[in-house]
């Protein structure tokens, strides 16, 4: 596809969404939402504001893996992942573990700008949403706890095969329907610059301190001055292709941006499987897609010749 700048894409996670069928409307509704709100912000605002912004809606909307949304680990709490890059000036900003902010991909940001790293995990991330005045992360849904509470109830019952849950994420999802969720944003903006910006609770039932792709710039999220991706799926397989880095390259040596998704995701596909990642990417030409091996993906664009926000990539409606 192609678009007149400003465009802005958002994504709420590749995974099974065909169990899921009954959020759909729901998830429609968000990420149209999303869409709406961060464009405004082109009128005043650069990329990155804009993704920024899309990414805090999906945050507290609470019906998504990230921010108020997010799911928790093997303990029941919630520690989350986010990441933020700029193309035209390379700067990027990144936290991941941490439990605090409502909305850790505000932080991300502030860590872009207010330091001289890119990344700041567990604690010391909390202590700077604190210290920033960031709003407090309210604790984990009633949605959440409720599908905390059946999982464990299986693990005890042994009904989940406790090994292979814990050491291959992407039969678990595939066997617990866990994990998708996460939420991502790429823009471009009328003056040329592109942006990534993502935000996750990471995989359900995940081991304390595990850490995703989403806190990890090349992996989860990449903007260089050719083009902007962010990706989803099962972290532990989207760090080791380096995802967005791979598919970011791929526009560099000439494909278009959804040529270069695709090729990305073919060779992520070949080496891990099908069920494991998708991503969103544009190019500063305009050209943009979202693709994925996964049952679904629900993504949405708005673009400057476009009449309205439009979500595609979800299996249909019962
Ligand atoms: N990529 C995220 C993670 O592994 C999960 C997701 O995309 O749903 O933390």
């Amino acid at each position: 596809m192609r678009g007149k700048p400003p465009i802005l894409l958002v994504h709420g996670g590749a995974g099974a969404w065909r169990a899921h069928r009954d959020r759909i409307e729901e998830v429609c509704k968000v990420l149209k939402d999303a869409l709406i709100t961060g464009y405004e912000l082109f009128k005043s605002a650069s990329a990155i504001e804009a993704a920024v912004e899309a990414v805090r809606v999906l945050e507290d909307s609470g019906l998504l893996n990230a921010g108020v949304g997010s799911v928790v680990d093997v303990r029941g709490e919630v520690t989350m992942d986010a990441g933020v890059m700029e193309g035209c000036s390379g700067r990027a900003g990144a936290v991941a573990a941490t439990s605090y902010p409502k909305n850790p991909v505000v932080l991300a940001k502030l860590i872009m700008e207010k330091t001289n790293h890119i990344l700041i995990a567990g604690r010391y991330a909390d202590e700077l949403a604190r210290l920033w005045g960031l709003q407090k992360h309210p604790g984990p849904t009633q949605y959440v706890i409720k599908r905390y509470s059946e999982l464990i109830s299986k693990l005890r019952r042994g009904e989940i095969p406790n090994e292979r849950f814990r050491k291959n994420y992407a039969v678990a999802r595939q066997l617990l329907g866990l994990g998708h969720d996460t939420v991502g944003a790429v823009a471009l903006d009328e003056s040329g610059c592109l942006a990534a910006a993502v935000s996750t609770g990471g995989i359900m039932m995940k081991l304390p301190g595990r850490v995703g792709d989403s806190a990890i710039p090349g992996a989860g999220f990449y903007a260089d001055r050719h083009a902007s991706a962010t990706a989803t799926g099962v972290g532990e397989t989207i760090i080791m292709t380096f995802l967005t880095l791979r598919a970011v390259t791929y526009v560099r040596q000439g494909l278009r941006a959804d040529e270069a998704g695709r090729r990305a995701i073919n060779e992520h596909t070949k080496l891990f499987g099908k069920g494991t990642a998708g991503l969103i990417i544009v190019d500063r030409n305009g050209f943009f897609d979202g693709v994925y091996n996964t049952e679904g993906m629900p993504w949405g664009y708005l673009a400057g010749d476009s009449k309205e926000a439009v979500v595609l990539g979800l299996p249909n409606p019962p």
